[in-house]
């Protein structure tokens, strides 16, 4: 990979709480990933992956350190809506529940056009069409395009997001345990539809998850966090298959492996 990086968090750091009460949730990660590809961010639960997400989504401001995105400083969240929209033209979040970022009451298509007209302002018929195309780049119809979320499978629904979060063509994809909430066959349905995206366009992906299963499926580099620092890092083979830590062999045989049911284990 020659291409520069499209993410670059140096030193990054973020404290919750002042004082005695101060918690350290982020503490001296970087990082970069490239054009194309994966990394997941790996750990247990409160190990500090979405706080990770969150500031680089510009949801929250680092303690200290520094984050580019595009070659442009975004350290600090955006003050203008116009910078906001700048920053969601090159990075959107997808995160664990479309649900309750997708509102009830409004259409599939008309929540996709939404996001279409937000970052590219096209004519009414181009973004009809558009929409068109970015539900069938994820593998929903125009059929989909006139029900309302309640209509709609879990996996379906992840992939409204993931359509939304694409209208704005962006750089980078943050997905924040954005298949943990999936059964196994159709989360590998939206790994694979992921996978497909990105080799069409490029788009970087920082894939964010407590769950090691999926990681074989989708990503090129792994981080493992816990406690807020990295523990270990390295190519997906290297992580999975020759952990140096033992913190990371122990979050491996926490996960269940490939074909593994509850029914099918010895009682
Ligand atoms: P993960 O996504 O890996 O489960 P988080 O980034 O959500 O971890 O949380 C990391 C740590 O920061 C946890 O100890 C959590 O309790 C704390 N934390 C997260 N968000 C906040 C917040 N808004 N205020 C205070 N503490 C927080
Ligand atoms: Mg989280």
């Amino acid at each position: 990979m020659t291409a520069e990086p499209v993410i670059r968090v140096n030193h990054l750091v973020k404290r919750y709480g002042v004082g005695a009460a101060a918690h350290t949730a982020v503490d001296d990660v970087s990082f970069t990933v490239s054009p194309g590809r994966t990394l997941a961010l790996v750990g247990e639960s409160g190990a500090g992956k979405s706080t990770i997400g969150a500031i680089l989504t510009g949801l929250h401001a680092a303690t200290s350190g520094t984050i580019e995105v595009c070659g442009e400083d975004r350290t600090r969240p955006a003050r203008s809506t116009r910078v906001r929209r700048h920053r969601g033209s090159q990075l959107q979040l997808v995160a664990q529940d479309p649900f309750t970022s997708l509102d009830p009451r409004q259409t599939i298509g008309s929540a996709v056009a939404e996001a279409v007209a937000l970052h590219t302002h096209p004519h009414r018929h181009e973004r009809r069409r558009r929409v068109l195309e970015l539900l069938d780049a994820v593998g929903l119809s125009a059929r989909h395009a006139t029900v309302t979320p309640r209509a709609l499978s879990g996996g379906q629904r992840q992939r409204v997001a993931i359509a939304r979060a694409l209208a704005a063509q962006p750089e980078v994809l943050v997905l924040d345990e954005a298949v943990s909430a999936l059964d196994v066959s159709v989360q590998a349905q939206v790994l694979n539809l992921l996978n497909d995206l990105q080799a069409g366009t490029g788009t970087a992906y920082v894939f964010i998850t407590h769950d090691l299963a999926v990681v074989r499926q989708i990503a090129h580099d792994v981080i493992v966090l816990r406690r807020g620092r990295i523990t270990e890092r390295g190519s997906t083979e290297d992580i999975l298959d020759r952990p140096r830590e033992d913190y990371t062999r122990l979050l491996l045989a926490a996960t269940p492996r490939p074909g593994w049911t509850p029914t099918a284990q010895p009682s």
